[in-house]
């Protein structure tokens, strides 16, 4: 037997009506806020994760499903869609424009990553970009827009807060945390290598062990310079006013090499270990570092199987009508009478003639709203029999 892929799933009723119901509020609230929906491919050149998403990251250095296809291009499957919408911005020449854009996207990511609850090598996600915004208001506005997605599908969870400083005050701190690390035995391979790579990736390491000996690392978000800590000191009080509650996480690194300023996640206590169902930041260098014009930006995606493991779509109200004959003379008008209906509600065609009671009930498992009937006196009177099922 052919089975799909190890850390790939179908999504079948009822989770396939629960995912198109999130989808489909998710949307309309994005919407409301003034994002517009974009796609771009889920194939793209591998230089361009390598660059945005960066080689330090575990995303790059190990998650990748990368190959070279036929035409000798090295090529990867998305695993974030960030840099494709990066680069689709700049393609498109939208930075040259100037102004604010804002767009967002669902669909499938991939990474090669062990598989396990909460955790797939395709995944989906519900994200969205926004561009030329450069103050700390944006980041507010993206807050309250995934807060007001989460509280809609009434998903419990803590937002956690951090800033990571800007060019300016980056590189002296990258200096004094490499200048701790270097002091440090014990560290495990990987943050060995994210010491020469991307040192303040070491915190966003998930061996015990390597988080012990960094308790006492210096911590970016006190090695601030005055324009990052002041943004910073605005959002908390903005948010403060708005009465959004966060935490301040001082270990708080994000997936991409080339986020700056504010970076969140939001954690959910409903669903075990992988217990991140959002994420984002600010990433104001990153379309000139892929060629743009500099534009300030900030994004979030939120993991979309995460969320379907906390909410359960509603009853869905009944639709459409369903068609059924009693004799078999009667299928062929009851099809006819059914062809008719152009009104673009569910249509339900019973193929086979059955007892009144059999049709009843298949009609309502169809979650049909009308139950239209032909039977031999149908026929002569040349009225269809009707029931309401609500
Ligand atoms: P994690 O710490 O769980 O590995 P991450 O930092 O790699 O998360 P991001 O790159 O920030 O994740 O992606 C945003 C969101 O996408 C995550 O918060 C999570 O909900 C979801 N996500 C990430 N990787 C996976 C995966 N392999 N399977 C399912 N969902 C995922
Ligand atoms: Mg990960």
């Amino acid at each position: 037997m052919i089975r799909a892929l190890r850390g790939m799933k179908d999504t079948l009723p009822p989770q396939s009506k629960t995912y198109e119901y999130f989808i489909q509020n998710a949307t309309q609230i994005i919407k409301k806020h003034g994002f517009e929906y974009i796609q771009t491919p889920i194939l793209e050149e591998s230089v361009l994760f390598k660059r945005s998403v960066g080689d330090s990251s575990d995303i790059v250095g190990k998650e990748m499903y990368q190959f070279i296809d036929k035409g000798g291009n090295d090529v990867c499957l998305r695993p974030e869609a960030t840099a494709g919408v990066v680069r689709s911005f700049i393609e498109h020449k939208y930075d040259k424009q100037g102004g604010a854009f804002k767009f967002f996207y669902h669909g499938a990511m991939f990474r090669y990553e062990r598989p396990q609850k909460g955790r797939f090598r395709e995944f989906r996600q519900f994200g969205a970009e926004s561009f030329g915004e450069e103050s700390y208001l944006e980041d507010v506005r993206i807050l309250t827009i995934i807060k007001e997605i989460l509280d809609f599908f009434k998903i419990e969870y803590t937002l956690k807060l951090n800033s990571l400083g800007c060019q300016k005050c980056m590189p002296p701190y990258k200096k004094e945390l490499v200048k701790f690390l270097n002091q440090q035995k014990d560290l495990c391979s990987d943050c060995l290598r994210r010491k020469d790579t991307n040192p303040i990736r070491v915190f966003d390491c998930k061996n015990q062990k390597c988080q012990e000996i960094l308790k006492p690392a210096p911590k970016l978000n006190s090695n601030l310079c005055d324009e990052c800590r002041n943004d910073f000191k605005a959002l908390i009080k903005m948010l403060d006013r708005l009465n959004i509650e966060y935490e301040i996480d001082l270990n708080l690194v994000r997936g991409l090499d080339y986020y700056n300023k504010s970076a969140f996640e939001f954690v959910s206590g409903q669903i075990g270990a992988q217990n991140a169902v959002a994420a984002g930041g600010r990433y104001d260098k990153l379309v000139e570092f892929l060629g743009g014009k500099p534009t300030p930006a900030i994004g979030f995606a939120i993991g979309v199987e995460r969320i379907l493991q906390m909410i359960n779509s509603p009853k869905e109200k009944r639709v459409g009508s369903y068609f059924g004959a009693l004799c078999d003379e009667a299928i062929e008008e009851i099809f006819i009478l059914a062809n008719r209906q152009k009104d673009h509600e569910k249509v339900h065609i019973s193929y086979q003639s059955k007892s009144l009671k059999a049709h009843l009930k298949a009609a309502d498992k169809a979650n049909a709203k009308k139950c239209i009937i032909i039977g031999e006196d149908e026929l002569k009177t040349k009225i269809p029999w009707q029931k309401d099922l609500d």
